[in-house]
């Protein structure tokens, strides 16, 4: 099928061709700086648009590819596809070391510590007198490729947006497979991508390393390019420009960075050139005109000015056809324990917050094939309890017990790998992806390519059995025509039956609902209860919390009761809801607002 995407890169490949015929040697060297720019906002894009974290320390990546290649290929005499390697592999320690000291903190320490970083390697080129001070190093041999020794600007052209295309290319490639769908869940929080068994500490790694590495490659290819290299170019104030490139040209798209390093580039050499003609003199005034420049751009397109460019790619794809189901084998499920056996004990749980209570002592059980409903009024610890079961909290005591074995020092991981799988009270999905990509990444642990076999496209196979389970579990859940839309754009009650789909997707033996019928109409509310009858029915063990007591009575097969974070009452539903203890905590609780406290966890 043509695809807007599609037809818009070939106009782009034939126009990147022609360019070199078009432009004079001012405008083809022009061309190369953007290119080589465009190969580290790419990186960007990565980091910051995909992960959700940034970095101003880029320009030294870019110069340590630069540098080291430099070095070997002048004063050791090595070959320059040598110094590549070796640049790489120190570019990729360095960032590694970086990473694994910054990564696992949350906030603003990534931000601050790369301009650390930058400031203070930038001062080692500069100081190093191995590498030439600052004067740097000249004499840098020129590229060969298969003999062909590359010297022209024209040559170095094709060279570097051949870089960019392939980069482009597998980055595509790699975003859209098991792996990539785990880079852009960073964006969710952690909390829900662990639950979802996405190693978040490894994606951000492997984000940052592949950015400093597109990074090294720029330097390199601009070191050969030179011949020469000095310490200017890889200033922490060149690095805050690659990140300006990236925002001004949409750092959520893999174009947004052509555009950006583009734009950024030929405005600033264009107000270098004409505001010193018309002001009749040289000054700081081209520096003035540019920032206020590129601040109304962001006023104008805060996401970017691929943004608006997408938009018009969106009105072609819109005509395009219904979702259909995928064409490939689903994947392979794991064996369930046998209906009435016992799935998940929860021994004398408590957990505290500071002097707050929240679930004191409560034991209970739930087997196989059955719907065991949790009731209680607002703030009565069935949230905290959930986090505590599924690992995403850690209990202050007690024990609990799924598929016989003790998980309660296990992590959200390695709890979701053992066929437990959760749904949020507060919906965590990613509000731009698809229906179907939200619920593909429930299947991320039941996949094993890694995101360099998607870049190459090795893991299709994988990839269309992932999609095809995904799309079943959105039929089961009766979400099939929403599948291509935007997770974000659908009502709030459908939202969460999306979240139960992306649970299902992980194949689980439990499934732990928190408040999965709020926001439902009448008639959802009864498909929702028909297909957790059915789930049922095929053996899974379903613990459910539930504000609504008509939906538990009619679905459930016993009812615990909680209140101050005390186990109130237990038994069938009938029972229970009649218990004076339930009533009058109902009754107690019927002044306050249906909705829950803002404080809360999950
Ligand atoms: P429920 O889900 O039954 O409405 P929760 O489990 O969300 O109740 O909350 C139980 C109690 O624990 C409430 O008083 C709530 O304010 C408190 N609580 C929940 N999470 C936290 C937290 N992370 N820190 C401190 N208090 C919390
Ligand atoms: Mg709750």
């Amino acid at each position: 099928m043509i695809t807007a995407r599609k037809v818009f890169t070939l106009g782009f490949v034939l126009l990147l061709g022609a360019l070199p015929w078009v432009v004079g040697s001012y405008g083809q060297t022009l061309l190369d700086y953007i290119g080589l720019a465009t190969i580290v906002v790419l990186g960007l894009v990565l980091l910051t648009g995909v992960g959700g974290l940034t970095s101003f320390g880029q320009a030294a990546f870019v110069g340590m590819g630069a540098y080291t290649s430099a070095y070997l290929s002048t004063v050791a005499g090595w070959s320059p596809w040598w110094g590549l390697a070796a640049a790489l592999l120190l570019v990729t320690g360095a960032a590694l070391v970086l990473g694994w000291i910054t990564l696992r903190m949350s906030g603003h320490y990534l931000p601050l510590s790369t301009l650390a970083w930058g400031l203070s390697i930038y001062l080692v080129f500069g100081n190093m007198q191995a590498i030439g001070g600052q004067t740097g190093m000249s004499g840098i041999p020129p590229l060969h490729l298969f003999g062909w020794a590359i010297t022209t600007a024209r040559q170095y052209h094709y060279l570097i947006w051949g870089v960019v295309l392939l980069i482009v290319w597998t980055v595509h490639n790699m975003l859209d497979s098991r792996e990539g769908r785990a880079m852009r869940a960073l964006k969710g929080g952690t909390l829900m991508a662990e639950a979802m068994g996405v190693n978040t500490t490894r994606f951000k790694t492997i984000l940052f390393v592949l950015a400093a590495q597109y990074a090294c490659v720029s330097g390199w290819l601009y070191a050969h390019m030179q011949g020469f290299v000095n310490p200017t170019p890889f200033s922490l104030g060149a690095g805050i420009e690659y990140l300006f490139m990236g925002v001004v040209g949409g750092i959520g798209d893999l174009w947004g960075s052509v555009l950006g390093s583009s734009l950024y580039s030929l405005l600033r050499q264009w107000l270098q050139d004409v505001l010193p003609q018309l002001l009749g003199r040289t000054g700081s005034f081209e520096g003035l005109a540019f920032g206020v420049l590129m601040i109304l751009i962001l006023q104008r397109a805060p996401e970017g000015l691929w943004s608006h460019v997408r938009a018009l790619g969106g009105r072609w794809r819109q005509a395009g056809a219904a979702p259909s189901a995928p064409q490939a084998p689903p994947l392979g499920e794991r064996a369930r324990p046998a209906p009435g056996e016992a799935v998940l004990q929860v021994r004398e749980l408590s957990k505290r917050f500071g002097g707050l209570i929240a679930n004191n002592a409560i034991s209970f059980e739930v087997r196989a094939g059955e719907v065991l409903a949790l009731i209680g009024p607002n703030g009565a610890g069935k949230s905290t309890l959930f986090n505590c079961i599924s690992a995403v909290d850690r209990a202050s005591s007690g024990q609990v017990s799924f598929l016989g074995r003790r998980v309660e020092h296990k992590d959200s991981r390695a709890v979701a790998a053992m066929g437990m799988s959760r749904t949020f009270q507060h919906v965590r999905l990613l509000a731009r992806m698809s229906v179907l990509d939200n619920v593909a990444l429930g299947a991320h642990l039941r996949g094993h390519h890694s995101f360099v076999a998607s870049a190459w496209r090795l893991d299709r196979a994988q990839e269309a059995s992932i999609q095809a389970t995904a799309w079943r579990q959105l039929e089961r859940c009766g979400l099939a025509e929403h599948a291509h839309q935007a997770a974000g754009s659908l009502p709030l009650g459908l939202q969460r039956v999306v979240e139960i789909a992306r649970a299902l997707a992980t194949d689980p033996c439990l499934l732990l609902l928190d408040e999965p019928a709020a926001g439902l109409r009448y008639l959802e509310k009864r498909n929702l209860a028909q297909l957790l009858q059915q789930l049922r029915a095929q053996g899974l063990a379903i613990l459910l919390v539930e504000h609504d007591l008509d939906f538990v009575m009619g679905l459930a097969d016993r009812v615990v009761a909680m209140d101050f974070g005390e186990k109130i009452a237990e038994g069938l539903p009938r029972e229970v809801s009649r218990h004076p203890a339930v009533v009058e905590a109902y009754l107690g609780g019927l002044d306050e607002p249906a909705s829950q406290p803002a404080g809360e966890a999950a």
